[in-house]
């Protein structure tokens, strides 16, 4: 059977991943409908706009008789930054190389205490010995510490957990050099401890595992060392060659001895260097809209000086660095490899794991941004559905019965989202509605999130991220699962804005408007359209379609009426006002007579205090 789809003789096609049998037939000159018709015949049943996986293209493409290529986004990516003549991968001379300071993230289990070890470690600032520490959340922070009489640098990245982690790396940023595993001493190896080593291990990502809470009475460190000695990590001390130190983050102690032992591992089993040269290029980390900064993102170079003034691409978003803040607030001219800062300038929000580069100048950089949001777009619109915003939340909600908002909360700390969770439930809000919170936690917006948001039962759930963000990949993944995502970084805000959302939710109260009365002089008959009202508009006005109640002698003889027509001599009219004389037809009022009055109005939402 022929569909008259094009046969090809092993012609190469490029298609990017994700690509449409209208990309595909784009390509080969066909019409889209017919590649619908091939795949069907191949037993397969796609639309002609949906994304379709790999497999989906080189079938069609062997069937078809073409050697489809399939160019991963990070290839497309090199494609376009060599139209600009950047190349990420140059070789930099050995003598250009200088030593950088290893970039840690912090994993493991929840509650065993990431958290808190981040905040331990955030206090150890020694060296530096800024007056009041670090202040600043921005997503990663540096510490210094003194080993053998060195002064030297750690950065942490302090989005906990290795969903950030793996959503970074998924998008082709590989920023981390060292993973602390936290093991609470109380608890052991749990399933996300498991998860999280062989992220790790997959990543090649060296581990030093911080065996937590041992201020508890019932801790037992060495158990933590016999359990994850069954996962391939054995402790030095058994002549293995992972480093284990006990630590107590909450009162804090250990928490020298796992700096140190972070750089023991780095110099022992990494090169840490970057060329200092050239033009920064690195990776987003952290980023949200500031009401008064505009767009923030905290970026981490990799590669090269980042300075003051530069222009630089993220992802989509581009800018010039109008000024670089560091974990403490303070300025700072340029940052080397391994530095975090807050970047100011940028004219979009990037996400979180996005590329960046400083480029020539802003032509380049915006040029770059922009054929990277026009793919984006095609993209998304290749796999676009209707896509939820809270107000057609609320209107799917208006009309079932559905009347609870469901929320999960993800945030920076426990302790935000604790009382993010408290001040909502503060909110007064009237019996009918419903608000509930289905999971809560900290740390970066996960797949996992999405997955639970949209299988929630009552009604999809909105997802809360108070200073965290989802990753791209998270976000896309929300958009087809319909999961809407919200960010807040000031309390007060999401408290207004749910409290909006959820008075919302209430089914709208209508009230009863006049518009108008006529009173009927004559009653024709038409053959086409029945009994006609000959009426003279006595206050107001009459309006087709409105709703009318019929008076006969000042008592309602009839309800639910409608203006099913109207008319002014010969003319079809919208409305007739006081006045005017008019014939009208009435739909649920068989009967009318001359002298009965009609009484229009019309039913308004009336706002809600
Ligand atoms: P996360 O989910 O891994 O980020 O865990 P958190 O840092 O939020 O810690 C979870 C709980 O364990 C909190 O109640 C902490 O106060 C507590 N905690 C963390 N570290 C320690 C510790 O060293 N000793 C004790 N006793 N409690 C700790």
């Amino acid at each position: 059977m022929s569909s008259g789809a094009p046969r090809g003789q092993g012609q190469e096609i490029r298609l990017s991943r994700g690509a449409s049998l209208s990309d595909f037939a784009d390509k080969i000159n066909a019409n889209p409908g017919s590649l619908v018709q091939e795949m069907f015949n191949l037993g397969e049943m796609v639309t002609a706009t949906q994304s379709v996986s790999d497999d989906t293209l080189l079938l069609l493409g062997e069937h078809l008789g073409f050697n489809v290529q399939i160019v991963s986004p990070e290839d497309e990516d090199r494609e376009l930054l060599a139209q600009f003549n950047i190349d990420l991968d140059a070789e930099v001379a050995e003598d250009r190389l200088v030593s950088r300071s290893p970039v840690v993230t912090v994993m493991g289990h929840v509650d065993h205490g990431k958290t808190k070890l981040l905040d331990a470690i955030r206090k150890t600032n020694v060296v530096a010995g800024e007056a009041g520490g670090i202040t600043q959340h921005i997503g990663a922070y540096q510490v210094h510490y003194e080993h053998n009489d060195e002064e030297r640098a750690i950065t942490f990245l302090d989005t906990p957990g290795h969903e950030a982690f793996t959503a970074m790396r998924a998008r082709g940023a590989q920023v981390t050099d060292i993973v602390i595993l936290v093991v609470a001493a109380d608890d052991g190896v749990m399933p996300q401890t498991v998860e999280a080593l062989n992220h790790a291990k997959a990543a090649e990502v060296p581990i030093v595992v911080a065996v937590n809470k041992v201020d508890k009475p019932d801790a037992n460190p060495e158990k933590v060392r016999q359990q994850l000695a069954d996962y391939g990590l054995l402790a030095e001390e058994y002549g293995g060659d992972t480093m284990f130190v006990n630590v107590a983050a909450k009162p804090g102690t250990g928490i020298d001895e796992l700096l140190e032992a972070v750089l023991l591992t780095a110099d022992a089993s990494l090169e840490l260097t970057a060329p200092v040269d050239g033009a920064a290029q690195g990776a987003v980390v952290e980023s949200h809209l500031d009401k008064g900064r505009g767009a923030v993102a905290t970026v981490l170079v990799q590669k090269g000086t980042l300075r003051a003034g530069d222009s630089i691409v993220a992802g989509g978003a581009h800018g010039r660095v109008r000024a670089m803040l560091d974990e403490n607030g303070n300025q700072v001219a340029e940052a080397l490899p391994a530095r975090p800062v807050l970047v100011l300038g940028l004219t979009s929000v990037p996400g979180a794991g996005d590329t960046f580069l400083a480029g020539e100048d802003d032509r380049t950089v915006r040029q770059i941004a922009e054929q990277r949001q026009a793919r984006r777009r095609a993209a998304s619109f290749a796999n676009s559905r209707t896509k939820a915003t809270l107000e057609t939340l609320m209107e799917q909600l208006k009309e079932g019965e559905k009347t609870s908002l469901t929320l999960v909360i993800k945030g920076d700390s426990s302790g935000s989202v604790e009382a993010l969770e408290d001040a909502l439930f503060k909110i007064e809000i009237p019996d009918e509605i419903q608000l509930k919170v289905i999971h809560r936690g900290v740390g970066a917006i996960t797949e996992s999130d999405v997955n639970l948001a949209s299988a929630s039962s009552e009604a999809t759930a909105t997802i809360i991220g108070f200073n965290v963000r989802a990753s791209n990949k998270v976000k896309e993944m929300a958009d087809r699962a319909n999961v809407e995502i919200r960010y807040y970084s000031v309390i007060y805000q999401a408290i207004e804005e749910i409290e909006a959302a959820l008075k919302g939710l209430l089914k709208p109260e209508y009230e009863e408007v006049e518009l108008g009365t006529a009173e009927i002089r004559e009653v024709f008959r038409s053959s086409k359209i029945g009994l006609i009202a000959g009426c003279l508009v006595r206050t107001g006005l009459i309006r087709r379609n409105a709703k009318a109640r019929i008076l006969r002698d000042g008592t309602v003889v009839a309800e639910n009426v409608t203006i099913s027509s109207l008319r002014r001599f010969k003319d079809d009219a919208t409305e007739v006002r006081e006045g005017f004389e008019c014939g009208l037809t009435l739909s649920g009022f068989g009967t009318p007579q001359v002298g009965d009055v009609i009484e229009t109005f019309e039913m308004r939402e009336k706002p809600r205090a």
